[in-house]
This record gives structure tokens, C-alpha cells and sequence, in this order.
């Protein structure tokens, strides 16, 4: 029988072809059930209305019940039209103003119409005013002020067009319940929902959407939450079982001539006790027949190339070749420049694969790869195109993985049989309790120790009125004979507008710094010129390297000892400690410096405020998870985490350590999930790989 929430949402009362399109752009809301999980964004309770007359300064935004009396259009100083509106329930009068749609307001809010408003007071010139009100239209709608809990949907401008602002969506979301409501399902097995004290699937669906009080809804979400992560967690469940397991791989008993040549009479410094220790870590993996799955976390500069490096030379003790893949060509070249002069100090070759190669070399290369003489083959996204073949690949290395996703690595791993060791490198530093959901079938080695002698970055804000007093410390940093970067943010709409900007601030530099020689490096260079550049400065022909954000991961010029940083508030925090991290890797003191634009959004102002006050990954990227939210944390794509509808990982730690808890459990009773006990947690569990399947979240 068809399931009545696969039914197109067109076919739902009022919706018709139209409006259903657009739902289906905006909101990705195709069937019923997309709509069913459509959750309000919040809810405001009208239980509680108050009074314009009554008003002290409420610390709160609060819900007013009334009418418009009249409008008035007035002019900014700068030319802005400002929409000002007198507001009253008779108990006094207050004042709603708008800056931006002014038209739009206009002409959707009647002079006299009843209509609720929701907002923040505040006192402006003796009286009560609130900009940019939350308003809901009172005439027709069911759910009429005052006691009740309304909610509020997600809506957007074209959906507001045709009528579905939050109460227009509301009311599709009523239709469809009443429809279709008895269909309601529990996907759980009825003592599990008793045993972790839930609401069960309906009840909580209904309260959801219309809760009838705050503890319903409370409960509902407590329900849905559960639910979402419950599934996710068996996925997790059955991938640390299999991974457990293992694939099945060629074990790498030996530690022979090239890794105690190199050891004995080539590393250039001591390795940390951490460097070590994760070296220790990686032996013990590559001893078994079965495929290392080893996720490798150092903060920037703490030396994980090292640790790679010496990984490949357990291969090639074994037989057997490295591919040593990296997100971008500059940090390829680079990798290649360092690997190829510590190979050949004991004996191994490298070659090098990366977009825009000339044919005859890229021939030559692949050839090389192919007959198993080249020993290690670094290269970017090129490596893993069909046309490169191993001799013998038994060790896959990914630096800064998060800029890779799970079918990447896959397409490297299916180019030896067995699969190759898998070894993945990233200076995130994932937050414990994160790495923990996420990785559920990966093993995390921590290099938490940085080389000895590093000077701690200083890191200095400031605004535009003190760029001279910057350019003057730069200039004397360059002239002890030192290096520095300048990078330019990437202007989100436009890659054109961030060239602009790039290199506008290039002619500028090159006027302010005469005497001295810059280099300049971004986005839409081809790779030759591009790395072209970055060997100047690496040469130290350049002194000062202006750039776009090319220069994120990985670039190692110990020389350079200031970062100078552009509108850094439109960094996100990681990213300004991975160029931070560009610096301090020489002996010498080393400085960034934030140039804040004026106008700075609160989490700016916190981002800012993070890189000054420490220099700790680890306590970085757990501000930045805090400010950012988990999807966006990890870039959903990349990180296989799901998308969720409800659960916040991070804000529902609880609730996610519960339902791990029973899901392990339940996968180690039932690894198969078939037993009758477990037949509807099965059948929602394929449903839910499915529809992450569908993402590409799911490989
Ligand atoms: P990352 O972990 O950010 O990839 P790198 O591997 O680029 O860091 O190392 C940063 C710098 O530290 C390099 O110049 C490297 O040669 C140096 N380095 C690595 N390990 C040590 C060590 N044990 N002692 C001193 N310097 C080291
Ligand atoms: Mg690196």
C-alpha cells in the first residue's frame, strides 16, 4: 500500500503546482513527510499577552496584541527610507519602525487589521518602540491570541509571496495533520519507548507542531531528538563493528634499512615524545593484516609531515608504495620539496601528480608510478583519477583531510587490492566529545606536544586608524630580514571581488614597501605561476606575500614571521589559526596581527576576541564548534555526520549519550538487526541510511 507521506506535497490542499515548487526550491519540502519534519524554528507563547500601557523596560521580548493607526515614511540622513508605524491595544500607544522593506510592510499591514507583534521593547525618545517586529495577522487564523503556544516556521521572501510566511506554513502543516494525522506511525519498539521514557512517534509529531503545552512540546522534542540520534548511532554501531573487524589488508611486519637509515643518521632534529608516541601508535596498526584506520590531529606546526614521512618508509621497508594526497598544489609542491630531499638522503624516489601538468611530464610520471618506481607519489585530487595505477599501493595518506570527502578517499583506497593502510592528517582539531560521535569507526592519535624552542605567536587587533602604526612594524620586521604574508578574505559572493581586493592591497604594498620585493599569490592562478611565486618567496626573493586564502593549509616558510590578516572578522575561526599557524615555525618571535573592519557582528567581535586570547587548536576549534554549530563545523559533506533535523550534537550531549548508549547495546545483541524484537528499528534504520544515502553523507 502506498505510504500516504510519500504523497507530493502538491497534491495537499491549497498547495497546487505553484506554490508546491517552490516549497520544493526553498525548502527542499517534496512529500508529505518533508513537510511533517518541517519543525517550527521556535515558539512564542501568547498564553501571556502583554500590555503597550503596562510596559517598563521588559528585558524580554514580548507579544503585544493590537492595530496599526497609521504609517509615516521618512527619509535617513544617508538617503535610507525608514518605515515608522504608530501601534496601539488601547492601552497605550508605542512605536514599530523598519529599516529595510519598508514597500513590502506597507503593503501587507492594514491600517486597523488586528494583528499580534512580537519583539523587544526599547525607550526611545519617552516612548516604547520595537524594530522590526515579529507580526502574525490575527483575522482567520485559528490559533487566535491569547493562551497559546504558536509556532513559528522558517520562511523566506518568495515563500512569503505566495503566502507562506509562518502562518501560511502553519496552516498547510494543520491541513496535513488533519489529513493525514491517523497515519502516524511509532518507528520504535514499544517497551524501548517506555524504557527511555519517551513520548511516543504521534503524540510527539502532533505536539511538535502544536504543542499544547511548553512540557508537551518539551517532551516531544526530547522524543525527536532521541529518535535522530538513536538511528545515527547505529550506523555508528555497525561501522565500529565492521572496522573492528577490518578490512583485510597486507601487514607491514618490518622496520628495515630505510626507516633505521633515516633514523639512525638523517632526522635533522629529535622527534617530540608525542611525534613518538604516535609513531608507536601507527607500527602497532601497520603489524596486522588488517587496514589501519588512523586519524592523525596536531595543531599546526607540531610536525605531522615528519610522522608521514617516516610511515612511508615503513612501506617502502615492506614493498610497497605511499600515495601522500593534499588539498591544494602549493601544499602538494611543498610536500613534494621536502619529501623528495629527505628520500633521497636514504635512497627513495617520489614523483608528482597535479592538475594543469604538461602532457609529456604527466606521461612520464604516471609511468612511474605504474612500474613502481616511484616510491611515494604526492599529488592532489590528480591521484586519484583512473588513469593513475599503483605497482604496489599499500599506504594512503590524506593531509588536512577535511578538505576531502568520503568518496575521495574511497577512489584511492580501490587502487590496490587489498585496500592500502589509511592514515588521515588534520591540523581541526576535532573536540573530544565530537571526534567521539563522529568517528565512531576511526582511531584518533593526538600529537599534542610542539616541537621544542617555538616562541608562542604574539597576536595583536586592530582597526583601520592604526594601519601606519602596522605597516611600520612590518617594516621593521622586514628589515631584521624577515618575511611576512598578507592575506586578503575571500569576498563571499565573487572570487572577482577578492581578486579586486588582493590586488589593490598588492599595489599598495609595493608603493609602501619600496626597497623591498612582493610576491602575490590567489585562487584563479594557473598552478605553474602559482607555484612559481610561492618558491620566491620561499627562496626569500619576496619578502612580502600578499594572497588570497591559497595560503591556508600547510605552507612552511620558517623565515616568515608576521601574518598580517585583512577584515578578519570575515574569517571563520579555524581558518585564522590555520594561517596563524603559517608563522612562529622558526626560531624567531613571530606576530599576527587581525585588521578588523568597523563594522563587526558579535560573533566577529568573539572570533577576534579567541585568536588573541590563545594560541591552544584545541581550544579554538571548541569555540569555534560553540559559535558555529556542528554542520558547519565540520562542513556536513566531509565529516559523514548526518543532517539532522532536530538534534544538535553538541547541544544534546544527553540525550546523544542515551541513545548511544542503547544503540550499542542493541547492535551488539542483534549486529544484523534481525530479530522480530528489533523489526521496526531495522526497517527505519534502512530508511534513514537512505535518505543520507540521498546526501551523499552515507557512503
Ligand atoms: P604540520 O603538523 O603543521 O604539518 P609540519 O610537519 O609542517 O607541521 O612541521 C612544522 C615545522 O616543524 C617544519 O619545519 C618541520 O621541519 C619542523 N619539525 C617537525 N618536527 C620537529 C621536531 N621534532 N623538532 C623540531 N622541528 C620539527
Ligand atoms: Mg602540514
Amino acid at each position: 500500500m502506498a505510504d500516504i507521506w510519500d504523497k507530493d506535497i502538491m497534491y495537499l490542499k491549497k498547495v497546487g503546482p505553484k506554490r508546491a515548487e517552490v516549497l520544493k526550491k526553498e525548502c527542499q519540502i517534496r512529500t508529505y513527510r518533508d513537510l511533517l519534519n518541517y519543525f517550527p524554528r521556535k515558539y512564542v507563547d501568547r498564553s501571556y499577552v502583554a500590555k503597550v500601557g503596562e510596559l517598563q523596560g521588559e528585558e524580554h521580548s514580548v507579544t503585544l496584541v493590537g492595530r496599526i493607526t497609521r504609517f509615516a515614511l521618512n527619509n535617513s540622513k544617508r538617503g535610507r527610507s525608514i518605515l515608522n508605524a504608530t501601534f496601539t491595544d488601547d492601552t497605550g500607544e508605542m512605536d514599530l519602525t523598519w529599516f529595510q522593506g519598508a514597500k513590502w510592510i506597507q503593503n501587507s499591514l492594514k491600517v486597523g487589521e488586528e494583528i499580534a507583534i512580537f519583539g523587544k521593547p526599547s525607550f526611545y525618545k519617552s516612548r516604547f518602540q520595537i524594530t522590526h517586529p515579529e507580526i502574525d495577522w490575527l483575522k482567520d487564523d485559528q490559533q487566535k491570541a491569547p493562551a497559546q503556544i504558536v509556532p513559528y516556521y522558517p520562511s523566506s521572501e518568495k515563500l512569503q509571496r505566495l503566502g507562506l510566511d509562518s502562518k501560511g506554513i502553519r496552516a498547510l502543516v494543520k491541513q496535513m495533520l488533519a489529513e493525514a494525522g491517523s497515519a502516524l506511525k511509532e518507528n520504535l519498539p514499544e517497551d524501548f519507548v517506555q524504557r527511555h521514557n519517551l513520548l511516543g512517534r504521534p503524540q510527539a509529531l502532533m505536539n511538535i507542531h502544536f504543542p499544547t503545552d511548553f512540557e508537551k512540546m518539551m517532551a516531544a522534542k526530547r522524543r525527536l531528538k532521541f529518535e535522530e540520534l538513536f538511528y545515527f548511532q547505529i550506523l555508528l554501531a555497525r561501522r565500529r563493528r565492521t572496522s573492528k573487524l577490518g578490512h583485510s589488508a597486507e601487514p607491514f611486519p618490518e622496520v628495515g634499512r630505510y626507516f633505521l637509515d633515516f633514523y639512525e643518521q638523517h632526522l635533522p632534529f629529535e622527534l617530540t615524545g608525542a611525534q613518538k608516541r604516535v609513531l608507536k601508535e601507527i607500527r602497532k596498526d601497520l603489524g596486522r593484516p588488517i587496514q589501519m584506520n588512523r586519524l592523525i590531529q596536531g595543531d599546526v606546526g607540531a610536525g605531522k609531515t615528519m610522522v608521514a614521512f617516516m610511515t612511508m618508509l615503513i612501506a617502502k621497508d615492506n614493498g610497497f608504495q605511499t600515495a601522500f594526497m593534499a588539498p591544494t598544489a602549493i601544499l602538494a609542491e611543498q610536500h613534494r620539496r621536502k619529501i623528495s630531499k629527505m628520500g633521497e638522503k636514504v635512497g627513495l624516489t617520489t614523483a608528482f601528480l597535479v592538475g594543469g601538468q604538461r602532457k609529456a611530464e604527466r606521461t612520464q610520471e604516471l609511468e612511474r608510478v605504474k612500474n613502481g618506481e616511484a616510491d611515494i607519489v604526492i599529488g592532489t585530487h590528480a591521484l586519484i583519477e583512473p588513469t593513475v595505477q599503483f605497482k604496489k599501493l599499500g599506504l594512503a595518506i590524506i593531509d588536512e583531510q577535511h578538505k576531502f570527502g568520503v568518496l575521495q578517499r574511497a577512489k584511492l583506497w580501490s587502487k590496490a587490492s587489498p585496500y592500502p593502510h589509511n592514515m588521515v592528517m588534520t591540523a581541526t582539531p576535532i573536540p573530544r566529545t565530537l571526534a567521539m560521535t563522529v568517528y565512531g569507526d576511526i582511531d584518533v592519535s593526538v600529537i599534542d606536544e610542539l616541537p621544542p624552542g617555538r616562541k608562542p605567536i604574539k597576536t595583536l587587533v586592530y582597526g583601520e586608524s592604526k594601519r601606519l602604526e602596522v605597516f611600520g612594524f612590518i617594516r621593521s620586521e622586514l628589515e631584521k630580514g624577515r618575511q611576512a604574508y598578507v592575506v586578503y578574505p575571500l569576498v563571499e559572493e565573487s572570487e572577482k571581488l577578492d581578486l579586486v581586493a588582493a590586488e589593490k592591497g598588492f599595489e599598495l604594498l609595493e608603493k609602501y614597501f619600496k626597497g623591498f620585493r612582493v610576491g602575490m599569490v590567489h585562487g584563479k592562478m594557473k598552478p605553474e605561476n602559482k607555484e612559481f611565486e610561492m618558491n620566491r618567496f620561499v627562496k626569500n626573493e619576496t619578502q612580502l606575500l600578499v594572497s588570497t586564502t591559497v595560503i591556508e593549509v600547510g605552507v612552511d616558510v620558517p623565515n616568515s614571521t608576521l601574518m598580517l590578516i585583512e577584515n578578519a572578522e570575515r574569517f571563520g575561526l579555524s581558518q585564522l589559526h590555520q594561517l596563524r599557524g603559517r608563522v612562529g615555525r622558526g626560531q624567531f618571535q613571530s606576530y599576527c596581527i587581525l585588521m578588523a573592519g568597523k563594522k563587526l557582528s558579535s560573533d566577529g567581535r568573539k572570533r577576534l576576541k579567541a585568536m588573541r586570547d590563545s594560541t591552544d587548536g584545541f581550544k579554538i576549534s571548541e569555540i569555534d564548534l560553540e559559535l558555529r554549530g556542528p554542520g558547519d563545523f565540520l562542513g556536513t559533506r566531509q565529516s559523514g555526520l548526518p543532517q539532522f533535523t532536530i538534534a544538535n550534537i553538541v547541544e544534546d550531549q544527553e540525550i546523544l549519550a542515551e541513545a548511544r548508549d542503547a544503540a550499542f547495546e542493541i547492535i551488539e545483541k542483534d549486529p544484523e538487526l534481525k530479530m522480530e524484537e528489533h523489526r521496526a528499528i531495522k526497517f527505519y534504520f534502512e530508511r534513514f541510511l537512505k535518505s543520507q544515502a540521498k546526501l551523499g553523507i552515507v557512503a
